[in-house]
């Protein structure tokens, strides 16, 4: 097998390099929260400051299949969820955004695919799901809780990693 990104950066990928790094856990279509100590009540945001702080929560967008951790509406993503992040080449400047576990941002900071990732398990998820390393079986929908009270909600496995 061609290991390309060992050898390709992401931003000289083609579409299919790209698409195929993704490792498919869910992980960014949990919701997360930016808290800063300045303001009473953390929010959603597109932005990070210094000395703010990303919370990952278990729950997840509502478009999301848990079970196969697959977007049911991957093509028209951005348009149902405007807060749904595309990561592409061309907001790569954003993917602090990314969990720590994320392959795009593991290759970014230079720290190689996992071995639990698909591309290095025949294309399966398997591994990925037996590590615990997707949100498989470990989310809530954001149809069935109220967002207000995020603090119930917030996780810490979604910013595990493995390797
Ligand atoms: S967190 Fe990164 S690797 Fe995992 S599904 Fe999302 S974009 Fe893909
Ligand atoms: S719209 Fe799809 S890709 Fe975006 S957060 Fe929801 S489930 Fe994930």
């Amino acid at each position: 097998m061609d290991k390309y990104w060992e050898t390709t950066p992401l931003e000289k990928m083609t579409e299919k390099q790209w698409e195929g790094v993704c490792d498919g856990c869910a992980k960014c279509c949990l919701h997360k929260f930016i808290d800063d100590e300045s303001v009473t009540e953390p929010a959603t945001t597109d932005q990070i400051n210094v000395g703010e702080k990303i919370h990952y929560t278990n729950i997840a967008c509502n478009l999301l299949n848990t079970k196969t951790c697959l977007c049911t509406q991957y093509s028209e993503r951005t348009t149902l969820v405007p807060e749904c992040v595309k990561l592409t080449k061309s907001n790569l400047q954003d993917i602090f955004f990314m969990p720590p576990s994320c392959s795009y941002r593991r290759l970014y900071e230079g720290r190689g695919l996992p071995s639990w990732h698909p591309l290095l398990n025949n294309n399966k998820k398997s591994v990925m799901h037996k590590t615990g390393m997707s949100v498989r079986a470990k989310t809530v929908s954001d149809k069935d809780v109220d967002l207000e009270q995020f603090e119930d909600y917030i996780a810490l496995w979604p910013i595990e990693d493995l390797d």
